[in-house]
């Protein structure tokens, strides 16, 4: 049987690709290697642009029904310290609360959405390759009894995740550049004070975070991911440097608290794959790592994206043209939609993952967090970026930091008087920046090599975006 699309995996971007083809009367058929519903290593956090595509996909209030309480707030705590108490900022498209709910409830919803609007499902079939001919491709897969099946379809929609055999097939090679590796578990009766979420910035972990999520029963979700990379050795030891944590940073919350769940690995990546799109085939979430590369968060990604490929595979059955070309359209929609942004946060992770840097970066993220205590504004701001509520891309505007930025002298003086006063202040700041700044140099001349390709890296990024901003800007201004 021929199908207009199959989406390959199951997860929030192959479920809700499913569901935006399926009700516009798209034949999709949507395999998983799993049956549903099924578990999946994640913080289980929701941002609000998460909830934003669950109302899209009509799904809000049933997902919403099953979490229990709203997160207004998150608290950073930086090397041990508390640094800064933020919201979801008002006035954005997207609602200011996140919830938690587990993957396995929630990725059984979104996909109970798609064959509610008429997709079809199978489970157990594991996507091994995808061939393509002048009529369609083939998806062939292992199904459960270890017998192989073939399904046609006009074109593919690759939702598989961080190790898609779709991105496989389509000539892109994994593993090639940024990473991030994670382990997380779960701990019921676990007692907090102050925001739900916390996440905590450490040397001994950067880039990367541990985070502790907490609902309203005491269930916590609690994890620890880093990035690794192949220009700089990867810190040592991940499960040690976890139960570290626990026992360090969680003391106090976990005290009474009991494990309820097996510690599990996860890993993302954060690098542009070759191609995103070919001939019949797109990528989508995390098989085109489209995961935030700031604070890790993909799962609203992966639902943007399948959007935005459920846009370009209905053109693309109207027109009957299912060439690269035809569905680059998806490549462009994301290009004007989320790159820009995504492009400002890899530029800021592959800054921060220079170890001879992590000081400085973790001295100046203190130093944000001591000037938002007393500007609401500036504090959403700052949140409001780090979870991509605000677009990225606007931190590196001279304009909107201008604006975002206190100019009320209260704010300046409680920064100073938590900085040694405002006499010293100034002096202290200044000598922790040198400070910073001046190991960053010795460390980095004593390993000059990968700090030479990592400043062409930075360089290249850097130039790219730029490249890309001034295009706009002569585009608009042309417009205009
Ligand atoms: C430790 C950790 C914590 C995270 N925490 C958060 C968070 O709190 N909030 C957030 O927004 N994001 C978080 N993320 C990121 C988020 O989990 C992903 O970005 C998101 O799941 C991507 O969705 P997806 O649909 O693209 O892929 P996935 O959710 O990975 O779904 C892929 C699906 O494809 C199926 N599949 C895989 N291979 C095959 C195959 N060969 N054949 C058939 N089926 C296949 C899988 O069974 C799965 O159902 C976290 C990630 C990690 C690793």
């Amino acid at each position: 049987m021929m199908h207009d699309v199959i989406v390959v995996g199951a997860g929030p971007g192959g479920s809700s690709a499913a569901s935006f083809l399926a009700r516009r009367g798209i034949s999709t058929l949507l395999l998983d290697k799993a049956d549903f519903p099924r578990e999946k290593v994640c913080g289980d956090g929701l941002t609000p642009q998460a909830i934003y595509w669950l109302d899209r996909l009509g799904c809000a209030e049933e997902v919403l029904a099953e979490t229990k309480g709203c997160i207004h707030s998150c608290d950073l705590y930086i090397n041990g310290r508390h640094a800064l108490t933020g919201g979801f900022p008002d006035g954005t498209a997207y609602p200011n609360f996140a919830v938690l709910l587990d993957r396995r409830r929630f990725d059984h919803a979104i996909q109970r959405n798609a064959l509610a609007h008429g997709a079809r499902f199978r489970g157990g079939c594991v996507v091994r390759g995808v061939e393509r001919d002048a009529d369609g491709v083939t998806v062939s897969a292992r199904t459960r009894g270890g017998g192989t099946e073939q399904f046609r379809a006009r074109i593919v929609i690759g939702a598989d995740g961080v190790a898609s055999a779709v991105s496989r097939a389509i000539g892109n090679e994994l593993k090639q550049g940024v990473a991030a590796i994670s382990l997380r578990t779960y701990y019921r009766d676990v007692r907090i004070e102050g925001a739900p979420i916390k996440v905590y910035f450490d040397r001994s972990y950067f880039p990367g975070y541990g985070w502790l999520f907490v609902d309203d029963d005491g269930l916590a979700n609690i994890g620890l991911g880093y990035a690794v990379d192949p220009t700089f050795p990867a810190p040592q030891g991940l499960a040690a440097t976890f139960r570290r944590f626990l026992e360090t940073e969680l003391a106090g919350p976990l005290a009474k608290a009991t494990r309820c769940g097996a510690v599990s690995g996860g890993s993302a990546s954060f690098y542009r794959p070759h191609a995103i799109v070919d001939d019949r085939v797109m990528l989508i979430g995390d098989a085109a790592n489209q995961a935030d590369p700031l604070n890790g968060g993909g799962i609203h990604k992966a639902m943007e994206s399948a959007f935005l490929a459920a846009e370009a595979a209905a053109r693309a059955l109207e027109s009957g043209d299912f060439s690269r070309r035809a569905l680059s359209h998806y490549e462009t929609l994301w290009k004007q939609h989320i790159e820009c942004d995504w492009q400002t946060a890899e530029i800021f992770l592959t800054i921060a993952k220079n170890p001879s840097l992590r000081d400085f970066c973790l001295f100046v993220l203190e130093q944000i967090g001591r000037l938002t205590t007393e500007d609401n504004r500036f504090q959403d701001f700052c949140a409001g970026v780090f979870s991509g509520v605000v677009s990225q891309s606007l931190c590196l505007s001279p304009r909107v930091l201008y604006h975002a930025f206190p100019k009320d002298l209260g704010a300046w003086r409680a920064f100073l008087l938590a900085n040694g006063g405002l006499g010293g202040g100034p002096i202290r700041l200044a000598r922790g920046a040198v400070a910073s700044l001046a190991s960053a140099g010795a460390m980095a001349a004593r390993d000059p090599l990968p700090n030479l390709d990592w400043s062409m890296e930075v360089a290249t990024k850097v130039l790219r975006l730029a490249t890309r901003q001034v295009a706009e800007f002569g585009g608009a201004a042309r417009q205009a």
